[in-house]
């Protein structure tokens, strides 16, 4: 197959023959055809015509650095011809997976120690949640099993991630989902559960339903709690400032440990480094993915506080758990680069100062589209919620949903902007512009007229 010589239709006829994409509705895509992206540089994709995509969404939630920054990719280059795979088991360990854990752990809050590398936010996951049986397990208490998760939630595709996610299409995929051993709270969405109390009260409420979940349950039988600190796929869902130490103080009264999903929340999304900062809580457990490498390799972290590896080291044992490729040598050299050029550059500090009060005024100013009965945000994360009645919030039925046609009409003009449900989301890199967010928001409003 002479693949240099394909034009679009010749790329599209291959894609619907032989690629299943993640999240797709096949028969759609085989209608409209695949968009065939070749380059990326800073906030824009390009495709195979030439046209230019803003890309609103950091690819999808990750690209925080911006696309095609060429330290990165020398520094995977170099990795690879020094060390270009190492299993670290067996004792032996690498350089760059040591540096990256020392790195990290002195980023987050004391006590968060130790950190266990995966590909992926599913699987750092997957690792939080056999780590956490483990541990209640080596104490001698086998019967804290229950993991309280929320409503909207979003860990990711695999069996155990699915489970714990919220979004109930999630559990529909295939696999008799959600496994048993996880309970279900309400997420702290305003909007829908408390818009007729200050943001301060709403935030200890919507806490109070984790005790109230516990209690139910009985806490000796309650092992964690996992969550988002800001919620991105479930719509932006953004908790008010009392929910998360509140929601810290329940758990440390219940001996329920406290699992921060910060796939999406770390490295500068909420306009701090992790969310935890941001929010003002201490996990015992964090998961991190996404923004750890810019996207530009597949790795994910799950730090651990010593809370849980003393008992796990120090009751000696092999834990058998891991991946072929944890701690891949090319993937923590690049995490490693990325960290360096955020902190040499700033860019979550100014991202902070500059961008991310733009962006809530910016994205506020659609308060009063007709569309949008709600606006929300924290850091660069934001989002817009669609309903049918804006006098009283009444949203579509899953069926009409219309968010999706405001994103093909925001694509039609070169702007990804994704719709999560009804709620369309904006999640630029952190390298944005002021001028190339007011082209996002113009191009935003356009696409939103186009689907009044
Ligand atoms: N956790 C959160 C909060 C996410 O948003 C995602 C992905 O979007 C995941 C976990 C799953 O990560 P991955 O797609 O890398 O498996």
């Amino acid at each position: 197959m002479a693949f240099k010589e394909l034009d679009t239709a010749g790329w599209q006829a291959l894609d619907s023959a032989h690629y299943l994409h993640p999240f797709t509705d096949h028969a759609n895509l085989a209608k409209t055809g695949s968009r065939v992206a070749v380059r990326g540089e800073g906030v824009y994709v390009w495709d195979n015509n030439g046209d230019r995509i803003i890309d609103g969404l950091s690819g999808l939630g990750c690209v925080n650095i911006g696309y095609g920054r060429p330290e990165l990719a020398k520094a995977v280059y170099d990795q690879m011809l020094d060390l270009s795979y190492c299993q670290s088991f067996f004792n032996t360990t690498h350089r760059s997976a040591v540096e990256l854990a020392d790195t990290l752990t002195s980023m987050l809050p004391e006590g968060l120690n130790h950190v266990f590398f995966q590909s992926s936010g599913s699987e750092a996951n997957e690792t939080a949640v056999r780590l956490i049986r483990k541990y209640w397990d080596l104490v001698g208490r086998p019967e804290k099993r229950v993991i309280i998760a929320r409503e909207l939630a979003y860990h990711g595709s695999t069996h155990m991630a699915a489970s714990l996610s919220g979004i109930t299409p999630m559990h529909y995929a295939g696999g008799d989902l959600p496994l048993p051993g996880i309970a279900r709270i309400n997420t702290p969405y305003q909007y829908r559960h408390g818009a007729n109390m200050t943001a301060d009260d709403f935030g200890v409420v919507a806490a109070r339903w984790l005790e109230d979940k516990i209690l139910e349950i009985g806490p000796e039988n309650v092992a964690a709690f996992f969550a988002e600190p800001a919620q991105s796929a479930g719509g932006a869902i953004c908790p008010p400032m009392t929910y998360w130490p509140e929601v810290q103080r329940i758990c440390r009264k219940y001996d329920v440990l406290l699992v921060a999903d910060e796939v999406v929340c770390g490295f500068g999304r909420t306009g701090d480094w992790f969310g935890c900062y941001h929010y003002g809580f201490v996990p015992d457990i964090m998961q991190l993915g996404k923004g750890l490498t810019s996207g530009y390799l597949p790795l994910s972290a799950c730090v651990i506080s010593d809370r849980i590896t003393d008992v796990l080291i120090g009751l000696g044992g092999e834990w058998a758990h891991g991946y072929t490729y944890s701690g891949h040598p090319a993937c923590c050299a690049v995490a490693l680069e990325n960290i360096r050029i955020l902190r040499e550059e700033k860019i979550v500090e100014n991202a902070k100062a500059e961008l991310v009060p733009y962006f809530k005024a910016k994205l506020e100013t659609f308060v009063d589209h007709p569309l949008i009965g709600d606006v929300r945000s924290v850091g660069l994360m934001g989002g817009l919620e669609i309903v049918k009645d804006k006098k009283t919030g009444e949203s579509y039925l899953y069926e009409e949903h219309i968010g999706p046609y405001c994103s093909a009409e925001a694509m039609k003009r070169g702007l990804a902007f994704r719709a999560n449900g009804d709620t369309m989301s904006l999640m630029p890199p952190l390298v944005i512009t002021k001028d190339q967010l007011d082209t996002v928001f113009d191009i935003a409003r356009e696409a939103l007229d186009a689907t009044a």
